[in-house]
C-alpha cells in the first residue's frame, strides 16, 4: 500500500485536506492524525472491518481496547449506555483535552472495538486537526497510538512514517504533539473514578472537581500475577527501546558519579552507553549519547520529549541506557509511569 503523507496547518487545518482525510475515514480506511498527546491511527470506530485493520497495522494483541475519539459532546450518548454524573462533571471540567475516559457501551459499539469488555473508552481530544477530521467524518473514530505495537507513541509524523509507511492509507503531518504522553485514562464506571493510565490530567486536578479519585494499584509498580492493570493495554511491557534502560535515583550527585562509572565500565567493553538527563545535568555525564528531557521541574517539557529520545536511543543503536528519575506526583507521575516501562522497572537506588 502507498500511504500518503500530507502536511496541514496545526492551528487552522486547511478545510481541502481536512475533507480528504475524513473520506479516507468514511471509506473504511486509516489515517493518522495529531493530536495534542500523541499521533493517533484513526479508523471508523463503529465499523469492525476497519479496527481490524488497525489491529494489523500496529500488530497490536486483540484484547487491548481502542479508545473512541469525539468532535462533540451530544456524540457521547450515541455510543454510551450511561453517563454517570461524575463522568459528567469531568467531561465539563477536561473536555476538550488529554482525558479518556471509560464508560458502559452502548450496543453499536462492535466488540472488536473494546477488546470483548462490555465498557468503551471515550476521548474528546482537543488539537484542531483531530477535532476537524474527526467532525469532518461525521463518526466515532477509533484512535489509538499511531505506532507499531511496543514501539514508544509517535509524537511527530516521522515516528508514524518509520513505523506504519506502507501498512495506512494516509498521514496528516501537522508538527509535534504538544503533551508527548498519551491522555489519561480514568473509568468512570463504578463508584468512585478510578485512574487506569496517569496523563496531564492528575489525579488532584479531577480531585478538585469530583472529590475522591483513586488509582489502579497495579499501575504503580511491576504487574505481577495477582496484580493485573484493568486497562487491558497496561499489561504489556510497552515502549522498551532495544538498550537495556535503567532507571538511577538518589542525590543528584551521587547519580551523577554512579552512571559516569557505569559509562566507563560499559566503554571497556566497547559498549555505547546513552543517558537521559535534564538541563541542569546534562553537561556532567560522560555517555556516549547525552539528552535532555528538559528543565527538571518542568514536567510538560520533560513530557514532550520523552518518547523522541527514547526513538533516538533506538536509532544510534545504544547498547544501555541511564536514566535520571522525577518525583511520581501531578504530571510527574505520567512520566514515570512510562520511564518505568521502558525500563522494565529496572531501578538503581544510590
Ligand atoms: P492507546 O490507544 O494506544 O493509547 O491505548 C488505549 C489504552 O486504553 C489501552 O491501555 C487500553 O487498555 C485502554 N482502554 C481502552 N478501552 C478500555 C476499556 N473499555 N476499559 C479499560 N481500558 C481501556
Ligand atoms: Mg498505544
Amino acid at each position: 500500500m502507498n500511504t500518503r503523507v500530507i502536511k496541514i496547518n496545526p492551528e487552522n487545518p486547511e478545510i481541502d485536506l481536512v475533507v480528504e482525510a475524513a473520506e479516507v475515514l468514511k471509506n473504511g480506511g486509516l489515517v493518522a492524525f495529531p493530536t495534542e498527546t500523541v499521533y493517533g491511527l484513526g479508523g471508523n470506530g463503529l465499523d469492525t472491518d476497519a479496527c481490524k485493520k488497525i489491529y494489523e497495522a500496529k500488530g497490536r494483541p486483540s484484547d487491548n481496547p481502542l479508545i473512541l475519539h469525539i468532535s462533540q459532546f451530544s456524540e457521547l450518548r450515541s455510543i454510551v449506555r450511561e453517563i454517570p454524573p461524575m463522568g459528567e462533571k469531568l467531561m465539563e471540567a477536561f473536555w476538550p483535552g488529554p482525558l479518556t475516559m471509560v464508560f458502559p457501551k452502548a450496543d453499536v459499539v462492535p466488540l472488536s472495538v473494546t477488546g470483548g469488555l462490555d465498557t468503551v473508552a471515550v476521548r474528546f481530544p482537543t488539537h484542531p486537526v483531530a477535532l476537524a477530521i474527526i467532525r469532518a467524518s461525521g463518526l466515532p473514530i477509533a484512535g489509538p497510538s499511531a505506532n507499531s505495537s511496543g514501539k514508544p507513541s509517535p509524537t511527530r509524523a516521522s515516528h508514524v512514517e518509520f513505523d506504519l509507511s506502507g501498512k495506512i492509507d494516509m498521514i496528516v503531518d501537522g508538527g509535534a504533539s504538544h503533551w508527548g504522553l498519551e491522555s489519561t485514562i480514568v473509568d468512570v464506571s463504578g463508584e468512585v473514578p478510578v485512574i487506569l493510565r496517569p496523563g496531564a490530567i492528575t489525579k488532584e486536578m479531577m480531585e478538585d472537581i469530583v472529590g475522591e479519585v483513586q488509582i489502579d494499584p497495579a499501575i504503580l509498580s511491576k504487574p505481577t500475577k495477582d496484580l493485573k492493570p484493568k486497562a487491558p493495554g497496561m499489561k504489556y511491557t510497552h515502549y522498551s527501546p532495544k538498550a537495556e534502560v535503567t532507571m538511577v535515583s538518589g542525590d543528584a550527585d551521587s547519580v551523577v558519579k554512579t552512571i559516569n562509572e557505569l559509562v566507563a565500565n560499559h566503554h571497556k567493553e566497547g559498549k555505547t552507553v546513552g543517558v537521559m538527563a535534564t538541563e541542569e545535568t546534562k553537561a556532567l555525564y560522560q555517555g556516549d549519547y547525552v539528552f535532555s528531557l528538559g528543565n527538571r521541574e518542568d514536567f510538560e517539557e520533560i513530557g514532550a520529549n520523552l518518547y523522541k529520545h527514547l526513538r533516538k536511543f533506538d536509532f544510534y543503536e545504544v547498547d544501555f541506557v541511564y536514566a535520571e528519575v522525577f518525583a511520581e506526583e501531578g504530571e510527574g507521575l505520567a512520566i514515570m509511569n512510562r520511564l518505568q516501562k521502558a525500563a522494565g522497572y529496572r531501578r538503581l537506588d544510590v
